[in-house]
């Protein structure tokens, strides 16, 4: 398997090489070449697989023979062992036709575990293999520092150095990052806020210098091609838990920067079939005003109760525009140029395109905070705000009653207690069992000044031999 740019001016990768890369050099994200598609037989074929199998029979295409037949599965069973739910991504039926894919019984509590765990182990295998070490660096406003801390703990071929505002993450959120016992764990508490530490992060993408000589810098943000092959799978595992491909789905998916919807998409393309995949977002409604305005415009950030989707620009959608525009590199690098300039309109042909298939949904945390209480009363089913935003988009957006529709519940409600009381529901949410002693155990961070120099000055001296 190859994978190309988006903006069609960088080398091809091999499978390999694009796991160890962040952005294209042409400013680009890799996609694919071409898709692996499987029949409806193969489809139906697939309900006799547990998790693991599955995984192993949606991702071997995309490694291709970078990683041997019986390793990857190896990998795989690994990987998904670490989940606290014997199927992995559980389903749950909250009312006639709509369901919840329960995709938060990793590691962290959240969706990032299913791509993060398994980056984590795959970037060790690789390295293992060529006797080579790296260094992970991320900012993070929440989720996914404590998952790929998580991801990336027993590597010992990768130092993992997470940046987040000091003093501005949730208690369970720095926790979940600080507690984590390993010496290749670096958590640094920076005194400024994400965008600072976002900032340090991208201009130590561009210099180097400041590390020694024989390790390469690697990203774990949604650039990365390997997590989006990840998310691939769940759309495959819950659709046909309902009788694909004999009986089309829709999902419902809550989200920020198009990672997960986009995988949706993927599985659509690769003989899935989907009928909607419908966009649920929180005020931060870049992607809800591309879908109605076909304009890409961005606005100031509000602050939400599902602050995991809290963006103003949303990178993976440049991976659905460059399908939109007929995998024209150029002309998709054109837009992105404009982009940096100020705001772009898409063409018509783009977005019908984009309609045929995408539907769209913006939902304020009022309305967040009533779903949360509606599916309380109806089910006793608790929703995380972000889980809630989906199914209030699945209720309104979606095309047929007939057809069941999927909202991808993305964390545990423990992880977001605020939202739980700001519905107005009073009840504790308990942490599951793994974590209930989160707030007796030690937590190790260093806190630096907002000053690039100093952070980087830390990283090279607590880089492990
Ligand atoms: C990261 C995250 C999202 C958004 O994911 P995208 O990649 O932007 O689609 C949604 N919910 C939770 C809980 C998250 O952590």
């Amino acid at each position: 398997m190859k994978y190309i740019s988006t903006r069609g001016d960088a080398p091809v990768l091999d499978f390999e090489e694009v796991l160890l890369t962040g952005l294209a050099v042409d400013g680009g994200l890799y996609v694919p070449e071409t898709l692996p598609t499987f029949t409806p037989d193969e489809i139906a074929d697939m309900a006799a697989l547990d998790y693991p199998q599955l995984a192993h029979r949606i991702i071997a295409p995309f490694v291709g023979d970078c990683v041997p037949e019986e390793d990857l599965r190896a990998i795989l069973q690994d990987t998904y062992a670490e989940f606290r739910h014997d199927a992995v991504a559980p389903m749950v039926q909250i009312a006639p036709n709509q369901w919840v894919l329960e995709l938060f019984h990793g590691p962290t509590l959240a969706f990032k575990d299913f791509a993060l765990q398994l980056l984590g182990r795959l970037l060790d295998y690789v390295l293992e293999r060529k006797h080579q070490k790296v260094v992970i660096m991320g900012a993070t406003s929440g989720d996914t520092g404590s998952a790929a801390i998580e991801g990336c703990k027993r590597c010992s071929n990768i130092d993992i150095f997470i940046l987040h505002p000091h003093g501005r993450v949730s208690d369970v959120q720095r926790r979940q990052m600080t507690t984590v016992v390993g010496d290749n764990i670096h958590n640094l508490a920076v005194q400024g806020n994400f965008d600072d530490c976002q900032a340090m992060v991208k201009a130590s993408f561009a210099n180097r210098a400041f590390l020694p000589a024989d390790r390469s810098l690697v990203a774990v943000n949604s650039i990365n091609w390997a997590r989006i092959m990840a998310q691939i799978v769940y759309y495959f595992y819950a659709a046909v838990a309902l009788g694909a491909p004999a009986r089309p789905v829709a999902f419902s998916v809550p989200t920020g920067n198009f990672g997960d919807i986009f995988a949706g998409y993927l599985a659509r393309q690769m003989g899935l079939p989907v009928e909607r995949l419908i966009i649920a977002t929180n005020s931060n409604d870049v992607l809800h005003r591309i879908m109605t305005s076909a304009t890409y415009c961005r606005q100031s950030l509000e602050h939400t109760l599902s602050p995991s989707m809290d963006i103003t620009v949303s990178s993976n959608f440049e991976r659905l525009l460059f399908d939109l525009y007929d995998r024209d590199g150029a002309a998709v690098a054109d837009l992105m140029r404009q982009f940096d300039q100020g705001d772009i309109s898409f063409s018509d042909a783009a977005m019908e395109r984009a309609r045929a298939l995408f539907g769209s949904r913006r939902v304020t945390d009022e309305e967040t905070c009533g779903q949360i209480a509606s599916t309380w009363q109806q089910c006793e089913y608790l929703l995380d705000p972000h889980s809630a935003i989906g199914v209030r988009a699945a209720l309104e957006s979606r095309l047929s009653p007939e057809v069941p529709v999927i909202t991808l519940a993305t964390a545990h409600p423990a992880k977001f207690p605020q939202a739980i009381k700001s519905a107005g529901l009073d009840q504790e949410v308990a942490l599951p069992l793994h974590l209930r002693d989160l707030f007796e155990r030690e937590e190790r961070l260093e806190v630096l000044p907002n000053d690039l120099a100093a952070v980087q000055a830390f990283m090279a001296a607590n880089i492990n031999a």
